[in-house]
């Protein structure tokens, strides 16, 4: 070859990080989204410094076996999927099996975990996408992951993140998302030593609304849903006396994955614009449930942007529900 150059793996995995971790946010939310897929009903968040000295996650699901451990960090290894086609069938937070390599290439990373088959747990020890350090470990029960130092290998990309008070803002925001759409499982956040979120798991969305928002908006909700054969529509609207500059209030979830949409977007905007003060937004949690099939998932680095196989049919479901 004369001008072309094949990359490295180290390299390759790095330059595929970026588009996976962005942030200590973006570490936290792959993280979180593990804990969920091995059905954890309770995670238990620390994060140091916005996130970027350390993010402290343990859950008690269904944990890591021995023989699996050491492979978690591999690029594409994954126990979600099997082939493409099973991502139009996706019930799973993640399938890509990148998160974990992308994560460990990047920071230094503690993985503790004990299968729930298993007798004794396991310790691994990645820096850098390097395995230093891997032994038998006293574990009860889950797993417990410890990002420190994330992009101590990278400094160029540690020069992008903003502020600690920022990237922990982030963070926060990343935990209220879930615990909002996973009122089953009890959250709890803790930042440089104080508690900032606990919801109690008690699988009502109400409880999760006040830890989070607080009596008045608890108070303001007004409930809504449709059910056919092709979509289920719920949520809650808050009473638009109380209403936001910003679109920061619109929390949507597709097949409980929060997302960002053009298209629900411009749907709540509709919805709404006769019944709120001009260039004031509501705040709404709206939970659109499709077949897998009727989705596809796999369209952003990230997954927070899905597309509909039949666009107009969601937004006249949910137009038609909200404005009645
Ligand atoms: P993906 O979630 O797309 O499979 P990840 O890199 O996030 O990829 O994780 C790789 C694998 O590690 C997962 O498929 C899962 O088997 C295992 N894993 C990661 N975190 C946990 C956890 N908290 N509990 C149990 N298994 C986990
Ligand atoms: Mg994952």
């Amino acid at each position: 070859m004369k001008e072309l150059n094949i990359l490295p793996d180290e390299v390759a995995v790095k330059l595929a990080a970026g588009e996976v971790v962005e942030r200590p946010a973006s570490c936290l939310k792959e993280v979180v989204e593990n804990s969920i897929d091995a059905k954890a009903s309770l995670v238990d968040i620390k994060l140091l410094s916005g996130g970027i000295k350390k993010i402290d996650v343990y859950d008690n699901g269904k944990g890591i076996h021995s023989e699996d451990i050491e492979y978690v960090f591999n690029k594409h290894t994954t126990s979600k999927i099997k082939s493409v086609d099973d991502i139009f069938s996706i019930k799973t937070m993640g399938f890509r099996g990148e998160a974990l390599c992308a994560i460990s290439s990047v920071s230094k990373v503690t993985l503790i975990s004990k299968h729930h088959t298993e007798k004794l747990g396991n310790m691994i020890k990645v820096e850098g996408g390097k395995v230093i350090l891997k032994s038998e470990y006293p574990f009860e029960k889950g797993t417990k992951i410890i990002i420190e130092d994330l992009f101590f290998n990278t400094p160029a990309r540690l020069k992008f993140l903003k502020s600690n008070s920022t990237e922990q803002r982030y963070c926060t925001e990343v935990v209220e998302r879930l615990a909002l759409c996973y009122p089953e499982i009890s959250f709890r956040l803790e930042i440089d030593n104080k508690v900032q979120i606990f919801t109690p798991g008690d699988n009502k969305f109400e409880s999760s609304i006040l830890s989070i928002f607080g009596k008045e908006i608890l108070n303001n909700l007004i409930d809504f849903s449709y059910d056919d054969n092709n979509i289920k529509i719920n949520g809650f609207f808050v009473n638009p006396t109380i209403s936001k500059s910003t679109r920061n209030g619109y929390y949507f979830y597709v097949n409980k994955r929060y997302v960002r949409s053009k298209i629900l977007t411009s749907c709540v905007d509709e919805a709404f614009k006769n019944h709120i003060m001009s260039n004031r937004h509501p705040i709404i949690f709206l939970f659109v449930q499709v077949k897998p099939e009727d989705v596809d998932v796999n369209v952003h680095p990230a997954k927070l942007e899905v597309r509909f196989k039949d666009e107009s049919y969601i937004y006249n479901s949910i137009y038609k529900t909200i404005t009645k």
